[in-house]
C-alpha cells in the first residue's frame, strides 16, 4: 500500500468531465459524500471549475468537477470547451462521464479532443440504474478507450468499485513517492519441525533463530529481509507457531490464530511441509485461510534429500497433494532442501511469479473482448431448455483476485458455466497460480 501515497508536495488531481446533464455534479457529490456542489439541471450552465479535497480509502486526492463542456448550437463552445480541456491535462487521472442512455455529437467531439490524454481517461457510464441497462455499455467500446465502468450516481450504484478503480489508477500514476518496487511480504508457515527457521536462516543468510531437532524449541521472533534477483523480500514472524505454548495453552489453538494474523499481513505464504511426513490437518486449516484471504500459496515440500529417489517423484507427489486436498488445486509444489539448500531459486522465482499474479489487474474492456471469444467457443450453455449467458465481467480486486461476472440468471448459474470462465480468466489472462474468486450476478435483480 505504501506505493500508492503521493509524494507529500503533490497530491493526485482527478478531474471530471462531461457535458452537462449527465450527472456529472451528483457523482461529485455521491464521491465526497456532501452536497458541495450545485446540482443545476438545466443544460448547457457554465459553471466554474470547483476543486475539492477528497480521501479516497486513506488517500488524498484533489476532485476536480470540470464545470463541463458546452455546445453552441451544434458545436463546442471553445472557450467553454478550453477550461475543460486545460483542467483535464492538469490531471493524473480523467473520468469522462457519459450518460449510458445518450451519446451525443458533442460527447464524440470531446472524445476526439481528449484522444492525446486517452492513456489516463477511464470512461464512466453513469444512468446505469438497474444491471439491465449495462448491456448498452458495448456500444460505448468503439471510442477507443481502455477502461469503462457503468455506474449510477444517483442510485448509488458500483461507486464503491469506481472509488477501487481509481486508487488503482493512481498507483500507476506518477505521483508515488518510491519508484522502486515494494518489498514482496512473504511468510513461511507450517508445522513445527518443518524446517521453516532453517529455511528463514538459508534466506536471509543470518543465524536468526535456533534451529533444534526437537518440535517446539525455537522461541524468538524471527523477522528477516533479504534480495533475490533484484527484488526485495520480508520474511514475516513465522516465531508464533514454532513458540512453545505456555502451561495449559492449546497448542495447536494458539498456533493457528498466530498463523491467522500472519497471514492477512502476507502477500505469498509458503506452506512448509516435511515431505516425509505429508499435509497434516492443521496444514488444511491454514491452506483454508489462505484461500479465503486471496493471498498468494505455494507448498514448499521440504526435507526432499529424505525422500527415496525413484523417477517421476515430483509428479507423483503433486499428484497425491492436489488429490487430498482439492482447494489448493492452483497452488505450485515446490520440492526443497532448506538443509542442503536445494530448490531455494526455484523456490524464490515462484513466490515472485505468484506475487506479480496476484497484483495483476485486467482492463475491464479485455476482459469483455475475451468474454465475447470465450462465450462463443461453447456451445450454448443449456439446462432443461434455460439458456444461461455471461454478459460482462470486471475485475473487482487484485489480492485478493475477485471478478464479478454478470449472467442472465445471476447466481443460478450453472457450476460448469462459471468454472468455465474461471479456467479461461486463468489461462489466457496469466491467473494460474492464485487463489480466484468468481462471483455471478444479475438476473434476479432486475
Ligand atoms: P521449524 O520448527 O519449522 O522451524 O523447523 P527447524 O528449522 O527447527 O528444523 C527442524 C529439524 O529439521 C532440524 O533438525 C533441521 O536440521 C531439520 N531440517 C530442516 N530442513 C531440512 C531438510 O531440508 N532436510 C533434512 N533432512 N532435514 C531438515
Amino acid at each position: 500500500m505504501s506505493s500508492q501515497i503521493p509524494a507529500p508536495d503533490r497530491v493526485p488531481k482527478v478531474a471530471l468531465v462531461g457535458r452537462p446533464n449527465v450527472g456529472k455534479s451528483t457523482l461529485f457529490n455521491r464521491l465526497l459524500r456532501s452536497r458541495k456542489a450545485i446540482t443545476d439541471p438545466t443544460p448547457g450552465v457554465t459553471r466554474d471549475p470547483i476543486e475539492a479535497d477528497w480521501v479516497v480509502e486513506g488517500h488524498p486526492v484533489k476532485l476536480v468537477d470540470t464545470g463541463g463542456y458546452k455546445t453552441k448550437g451544434d458545436d463546442l463552445d471553445a472557450k467553454v470547451t478550453a477550461k475543460s480541456i486545460a483542467k483535464a491535462k492538469e490531471a493524473d487521472l480523467i473520468l469522462l462521464i457519459l450518460d449510458l442512455m445518450e451519446l451525443t455529437a458533442e460527447d464524440e467531439e470531446f472524445v476526439r479532443l481528449l484522444r492525446p490524454m486517452s492513456d489516463k481517461v477511464v470512461v464512466i457510464l453513469n444512468k446505469a440504474d438497474g444491471l439491465e441497462r449495462e448491456s448498452l455499455m458495448g456500444e460505448f467500446y468503439s471510442l477507443g478507450f481502455s477502461e469503462y465502468l457503468c455506474v449510477s450516481a444517483a442510485h448509488n450504484r458500483r461507486i464503491d468499485e469506481l472509488e477501487e478503480l481509481i486508487v488503482a489508477r493512481l498507483k500507476f500514476s506518477d505521483t508515488v513517492v518510491e519508484d522502486a518496487q515494494p518489498d514482496i511480504k512473504m511468510a513461511i508457515l507450517g508445522k513445527p519441525n518443518a524446517g521453516k527457521s532453517t529455511l528463514v536462516n538459508r534466506l536471509t543468510g543470518l543465524d536468526l533463530s535456533i534451529v533444534s531437532p526437537e518440535p517446539g524449541t525455537t522461541r524468538d521472533p524471527v523477522e528477516g529481509r533479504f534480495e533475490y534477483k533484484g527484488t526485495s523480500f520480508r520474511v514475516l514472524d513465522t516465531a508464533g507457531i514454532r513458540r512453545r505454548a505456555k502451561v495449559g495453552e492449546d497448542i495447536e489453538y494458539y498456533s493457528v490464530n498466530r498463523a491467522l494474523k500472519t497471514i492477512e499481513l502476507s502477500d505469498v505464504v509458503v506452506l512448509l511441509i516435511d515431505a516425509v511426513e505429508g499435509l497434516s490437518d492443521q496444514d488444511k486449516k491454514i491452506a483454508y485461510q489462505i484461500v479465503k484471504d486471496g493471498r498468494g500459496v505455494i507448498l514448499g515440500m521440504n526435507k526432499w534429500d529424505l525422500l527415496p529417489k525413484v523417477k517421476n517423484q515430483l509428479e507423483a507427489y503433486t499428484d497425491r497433494v492436489r488429490f487430498l486436498f482439492p482447494v489448493l488445486d492452483f497452488a505450485p509444489v515446490v520440492p526443497i532442501s532448506a538443509q542442503d539448500n536445494t530448490g531455494i531459486p526455484e523456490l524464490l522465482s515462484t513466490v515472485v511469479k505468484v506475487n506479480r499474479q496476484l497484483h495483476q489487474r485486467v482492463e475491464t474492456s479485455k476482459l469483455n473482448e475475451m468474454l465475447k471469444i470465450w462465450m462463443e467457443d461453447i456451445p450454448t450453455a443449456q439446462v432443461r431448455g434455460v439458456i444461461y449467458k455471461i454478459r460482462y465481467l470486471t475485475q473487482v480486486s487484485a489480492m485478493p483476485v475477485k471478478f464479478v461476472a454478470f449472467g442472465n440468471h445471476g447466481r443460478d448459474t450453472p457450476e460448469s458455466l462459471t468454472k468455465y470462465i474461471v479456467n479461461k480468466i486463468r489461462k489466457d489472462l496469466g491467473f494460474q497460480d492464485v487463489p480466484l474468486e468468481l462471483n455471478v450476478k444479475g438476473g434476479q435483480e432486475r
